[in-house]
This record gives structure tokens, sequence and C-alpha cells, in this order.
């Protein structure tokens, strides 16, 4: 490398030339002293803001007594997270990892081993959707199917087999002798926020329980009150047999866990699987008090009315620059705006404004506040992408008159 500012960072990521140096609520300082208003929360993560105190009470205090002690020997805050992770959900167990992918790695594994347990190996097959995104290891990269993220890593793993997103005719079609399960996201995040009516997940569940196949929701990205609900398949009113969860279930700590029910999970037996920083005692520590904050009264009820807000207030600037925008989707606060312009343009203009967004497939923009944002914070995103709507269509005008 000739230049010496040149980054040596493996250049799989396409960085915009911005850098920040603290975060505090729904704000990033840039290295410049510049505020940002980050709509991002590190795509999902960040639900409680940046610098939350309790967050960083909680990691203080675990930094001073323990970092790291393996599997090998018991972990009570990690027994107390599994336990309350249970209490709030369907599961019985959970297992935990470090990332969104290796949650998911999990669950294909839990639905692979849970047939094979019962006499038949030969049913390892899953039904998975277009549009999807479950990671980027070798194995969540053969669930996303997406030819774009799979070209020159050699053959994929064999066993997904993907059918159009919200078809249920497809998905019947699909199933066979060496079908072991369903992997869908309540809502699809990377994908672009697409969702399906509710009848269509309940339509699911009664496929599964009528052929003894297992359900799995990727709420790697829904999950943890993203759409206004610990998890959004509380909001479906349908329960899955395993679910995923990772980016905001540490607030900002890197952690996955992946919940089952006692009977899906039965396949699975000492040294079936493991994982050498998986539960963690500080990751363990920052998600029990992400709990702590979530589970109190009224959380997910603000989080609701800033998304009903949030989703009125953008509206009314679809309704203004019909140039600019074409949609408003999705469910709490994992909101995505349509637009008619590229989406990256948007993000750009967005960014010009210092409104921090995150694209997604479908010419999408995500808006992604933390789910603590105030009303004042929504209000001065509303007005900052109006004027990147208007800025943009001055941009268009002025093509047009050249
Ligand atoms: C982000 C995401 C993943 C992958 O998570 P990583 O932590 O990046 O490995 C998997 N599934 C869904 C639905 C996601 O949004």
């Amino acid at each position: 490398m000739t230049n010496s500012a040149a980054s040596h960072l493996l250049p799989v990521f396409a960085r915009v030339d911005l850098g920040f140096e603290r975060g505090e609520g729904a704000w990033l300082i840039a290295t410049n002293g510049d505020r940002y208003l980050d709509f991002t929360s590190g795509v999902a993560v960040n639900a409680l803001g940046h610098a939350h105190p309790h967050l960083v009470a909680a990691l203080q205090e675990q930094a001073t007594k323990l970092w790291h002690m393996s599997n090998l020997f018991k972990s009570p805050d990690g027994e107390r997270l599994a336990a309350r992770l249970c209490e709030q959900s369907f599961a019985d167990f959970v297992f935990f990892a470090n990332s969104g992918a290796e949650a998911m790695e999990c669950a294909i594994k839990v639905a692979r081993r849970y047939h094979a347990s019962k006499g038949h190996p030969e049913r390892y097959r899953l039904v998975t959707f277009e549009g999807a995104f479950h990671g980027r290891t070798l194995g969540t990269l053969a669930a996303t199917g997406s030819a774009k993220y799979l070209e020159g890593f050699g053959p994929p793993l064999d066993g997904f087999d993907q059918v159009p997103h919200g078809d249920l005719d497809a998905v019947k079609k699909a199933i066979g002798p060496h079908t072991a399960a369903i992997l869908i996201e309540p809502v699809q995040g990377e994908g672009g926020v697409r969702s399906a009516p509710h009848a269509f997940f309940r339509a699911l569940r009664q496929l599964c329980d009528d052929k003894g196949l297992l359900l799995i929701f990727d709420e790697v990205q829904t999950g943890m009150g993203r759409t206004g609900d610990l998890f959004a398949y509380k909001r479906l009113g349908v329960t899955p047999d395993i679910m995923p969860l990772a980016k905001a279930l540490g607030g900002g700590f890197p952690i996955g866990a992946c919940l089952a029910t006692a009977e899906a999970a039965s396949g699975m037996t000492p040294g079936s699987h493991g994982s050498t920083f998986g539960g963690n005692p500080l990751a363990v520590a920052a998600a029990n008090a992400v709990l702590d904050v979530m589970l109190k009264p009224g959380f997910f009820e603000h989080a609701q009315k800033m998304s009903l807000l949030l989703k009125q207030k953008l509206a009314s600037v679809v309704d203004r620059h019909p140039e600019v925008l074409s949609e408003v989707r999705g469910e709490g606060l994992l909101v995505g705006l349509k637009a008619v312009v590229p989406s990256g343009d948007l993000v750009n203009a967005l960014r010009d404004q210092k409104l921090l967004t995150v694209g997604a497939g479908d010419n999408v923009v995500r808006f992604l506040p933390p789910l603590i944002v105030t009303e004042a914070e929504i209000e001065e995103s509303v007005q900052r992408l109006d004027r990147a709507c208007a800025a943009l269509s001055g941009d268009k005008t002025k093509r047009a008159a050249s």
C-alpha cells in the first residue's frame, strides 16, 4: 500500500467516511464534534440507545468481578438470564452464542438433530423464503439463499428449499419426506421490512403441526422489543418451536441465543453443540441489564406509542414528497420507507441532514431508532427527512431542466 492512511481492515464493508467517538441515547457524536441523530441503532442493536446508565453500571461492575470462565463450569448469571428468557417466552431451553448467525446455526442444528434423534436422519431440510436474511456463515448463507452473497464461496450447504415469501401453496409443495422445519423471519429486516399476513404464519404453524415439522422464527432482528413487544411472535399470535435471538439482546454487547421448547431440543445432548465464548459473563451481565430495563412496566407501551407517532409523521412526508417516497411499512420501531429514488441516495441525503438510517432490500430505507427515543427526537427526525426529500427533489428538478 502506498497511502499511509490506507486501512488494514478487510475491505468487505463499503464504509462511509465518518467516524464516531461517543454516543448519548439516540445521538452519536462524530470525531469532529458534530451530533447525529442515530436511527440505525447499530442495525437494531442499541435498543436502549448509547451509554444507557443501567447498562454501563452493569458492565462496569461485572468487569471488576469475572470476564470469562468457559462452559466447563456453572454460570449462575447465565442460568438466571436463561430462566428469564424462558419465563418471558414459549421456550424451555436456551443456548448462548455470540452473534445472530451463530444463534441461527444452533437453530438449524437443533431442528436437524430433533428428527435424527427420532430415527429420521433423512429429515434435515428447511423450507426458507425469498428475501430472507439469516447470516453470513456458510450454513446461514445457504439458508439466506441470496446468489449475490453465495457467489465464489463454493457449493452452498445442502438442505434448504426456498420458496416465494408469503406463498402458502409453494410451501406445501416444498414439504417432502426430507423436510425438518420451516424457517422464517416474523418481519424480513434486511430484505426490506417485508411482512406477511398473520393468517400466513398461522397456516405455517398448522402445517408444521400436521406434518410433524418444527417452526423456527428468526427473531435476531425482530426480537428484544424491536417490533413493539419483547418478541414479534407474541404480536403475531403464533408460537414457534425454536427462536434465535441476537442483535438487541446485549444492548450493544455481542451475544446471541437460541431458544427452544423441550420437545424441539430433545435431540441435543452433552457434546452435541458448543461455544467457547457463548454465555460469557460480560455478555450475560449486559443482557440481564437489558431485560431489567425492558421488563419495567410501560417500556413497550412507550415503544408502541413512538412507533405510531413515527409512522403517522412519515406517512405525511410520503404524501408531501411522492417524487421521493412511496410507502411506510413495518412493525413497532422496525420501520421501512420505500423510496422512489435509489434508496442509497436517500440514506446519503439523510446523512447530510445528520440523520443516520440503514438501507435494506426492495429499495427501502430503515428507520431503527432506539426504543427509548423521545417524541421530540421523532419530530426532529421527520423534519430532517422533509429537508432531505426537498434536497433530493430539488436535484431531480435541476437534472430535468438541464
Ligand atoms: C442480523 C441478522 C442475522 C445475523 O446476525 P449476525 O449477528 O450479523 O450474525 C440473522 N438473522 C436476521 C434476521 C438478522 O437480522
